[in-house]
Parts: structure tokens; C-alpha cells; sequence
């Protein structure tokens, strides 16, 4: 009898030569540090150190290093469904925006760092008028889980990190941005979730025959950024009026890439996330889900080489 074919390892290796092209097309030169790992590096006056929020700088470092996160065959199907959400979303805002749409990759944000290190980026889409002059960016984010669902929509709390890639775009860019949420599925509510979920309004959800919640239903969740005149962050959804004033300034995004940059060059293991949320914003730990976990945990505090090779082993496993 023919051997018969093994579908996932197919897919796990289309899915690896899929993200080599992604790479190849988008992104620049292989030294350069990535938008999509963005971050803030606050200094506080009361502790009189920086703390740091967004993306975790050392994910950053090592994915300049082309050291990748390990991820399992379940989160790589989770981040599958990102990218198809972001292009049913980009395909119909370019069918139904009047002026011209720049899909992702025509568009590159870069700006270059004091030692010459480039950081690079594209946004998912820019909707432009009629000449093709960028009027707003656009970055997209699926909805993966009922928590992200009530965080987003029911108290109106984009994650910080989306919050940060977008405004990093933004600021480079200089336009305004929009960052988009999406679900396509009915996330069940049940257990002490139903008590998350208590208060808020109606049209979130689906409803059973006696009218108690029984899921949220697919929806679109959208924050709008702005920046004021001393280049401090702030953000509102697209449902409410008022803006909520954020830590995060032009400045602190400035600062987290010279942090990370300055680290590659000398050889300095960078801080860890230190401050999870930039006001009103919602966070999960970084650690808890990073494949680096074991490595940070006994080497963290160790030489950077030490740090390194325990980060390499795993990335290779
Ligand atoms: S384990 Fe935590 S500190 Fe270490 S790289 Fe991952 S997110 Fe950063």
C-alpha cells in the first residue's frame, strides 16, 4: 500500500518557506531592527531608572540575532489566522476606501539609528486620496481569544504592545493611525467569564432563546491614535469621545531602540518588560508565553554569551 501523505508536516513546511518569502519581500536588510518588535523605554524620576513596555527588548535583540521564538504547532496555527484575518480585512477596506489603498509592503517605514542601524518596518495598509497621498495607516490584530474580545470591545482596552507597533508606524510615517480588531468566531461565555462580561452593552453578543448571553459575536473593535504637541501618545475608541492620555511619547519609542541597539553592539543583555500597562491599556506577561523562558530564568542575570547560547539552544530544539 503507497505511503499516505502527512498533511501537517507539509503545511509546518510550506508555513516555514511562506515565512522565509514574508521576509525576503518585507522586511529589510537583516541587520536592521523590526517595527513589528516595538517597545517604549520610560524614564521614571521616582525610581530614577527607565522601565520598559511593548515588546520585550530582549525578543527584539535576538530576532535581530535571527534567533527565533519557539513557537508550537498550535500558536503557529493561532498566528496563521492573524495574517488571513488582516487580509480579509485589508481586501475589503481597499474595495471599499474612495481614494487609493497602499497594501502592506508598498509602504516602508525606516528611520536610522546613531550607529548607522536601521529600523524597519511595514504597516498592513494605508488608505491614501485619489494622488496616492497617505491619509491613514492601518494596523490590523485578530481577536484569538474571549479575553482579547472583552479587553477590546467591552473595556474599550487595545493590548499595549498593538498599541506601540501602531504608534511606532505612526510617529515614522507621520499620519495618523487606526488600530483594528477582529473576530470571526462566536467565543463562547461561560463560567466566570459570564461575570466579565455582566453590564455591557447589548450588541456585543449573541443571545440563547431566554435571552442569557450565550456568546460574543464576531465584531470589528477599532481604536484611533493621535499624539499631542510635546509628542506624548494618546489613544480612544472609535465608540467614545474621550482620548486617554498614555505614557508613551515619541521620545520612549526612540529610546527603546537605541536601548536595543546598544545592547547588540555591545554585547548587554537588555531589560525585561518593567511596566505592563501604558494607562488603561491591557497587557499579558510576555514571559509566561515566551519560548525563552528557561534561559531568561537561569542566565538572565549571567554573562550576555551565557544568556546567548542558552537562548540558541532553544530557538534550535
Ligand atoms: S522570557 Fe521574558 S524576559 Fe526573557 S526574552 Fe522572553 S519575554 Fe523577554
Amino acid at each position: 500500500m503507497t505511503a499516505r501523505l502527512n498533511i501537517k508536516k507539509i503545511y509546518l513546511k510550506g508555513q516555514a518557506k511562506a515565512d522565509e518569502a514574508y521576509n525576503v519581500r518585507n522586511i529589510g536588510r537583516e541587520d536592521d531592527l523590526r517595527g513589528g518588535n516595538a517597545g517604549a523605554r520610560i524614564f521614571s524620576v521616582k525610581t530614577n531608572k527607565y522601565k520598559s513596555i511593548g515588546k520585550c527588548p530582549r525578543t527584539s535583540l535576538l530576532r535581530n540575532l535571527g534567533i527565533d521564538d519557539v513557537k508550537d504547532f498550535s500558536t503557529k496555527l493561532m498566528f496563521d489566522g492573524g495574517f488571513g484575518s488582516e487580509d480579509y480585512l485589508m481586501d475589503k477596506l481597499a474595495h471599499g476606501h474612495d481614494g487609493k489603498f497602499i497594501p502592506e509592503g508598498e509602504m516602508v517605514c525606516e528611520w536610522t539609528l546613531p550607529t548607522g542601524r536601521k529600523v524597519t518596518g511595514t504597516p498592513d495598509g494605508i488608505l491614501a486620496d485619489d494622488d496616492g497621498n497617505p491619509v491613514e495607516g492601518i494596523e490590523a490584530k485578530c481577536m484569538s481569544s474571549g479575553y482579547t474580545v472583552i479587553a477590546t470591545c467591552l473595556k474599550k482596552q487595545p493590548r499595549v504592545q498593538h498599541l506601540i507597533q501602531s504608534a511606532h508606524y505612526s510617529m515614522t510615517l507621520d499620519i495618523p493611525f487606526q488600530l483594528v480588531y477582529v473576530s470571526r468566531v462566536n467565543y463562547e461565555i461561560g463560567g466566570h467569564m459570564y461575570n466579565l462580561v455582566r453590564g455591557h452593552e447589548r450588541a456585543w453578543f449573541g443571545y440563547n432563546k431566554d435571552m442569557s448571553v450565550k456568546h460574543m459575536a464576531p465584531t470589528m473593535s477599532v481604536f484611533l491614535l493621535k499624539w499631542d504637541e510635546e509628542g506624548r501618545l494618546f489613544y480612544r475608541h472609535s465608540s467614545i469621545k474621550e482620548w486617554t492620555r498614555t505614557f508613551v511619547t515619541k521620545a520612549s519609542i526612540t529610546e527603546y531602540y537605541r536601548h536595543v541597539d546598544e545592547c547588540i553592539s555591545n554585547g548587554i543583555i537588555p531589560d525585561k518588560i518593567t511596566a505592563k500597562s501604558a494607562t488603561n491599556t491591557y497587557t499579558y506577561s510576555e514571559c509566561d508565553y515566551c519560548g525563552f523562558k528557561s534561559a531568561c530564568k537561569a542566565y538572565g542575570k549571567a554573562s550576555y554569551e551565557e544568556w546567548l547560547e542558552a537562548c540558541k539552544e532553544l530557538s534550535s530544539n
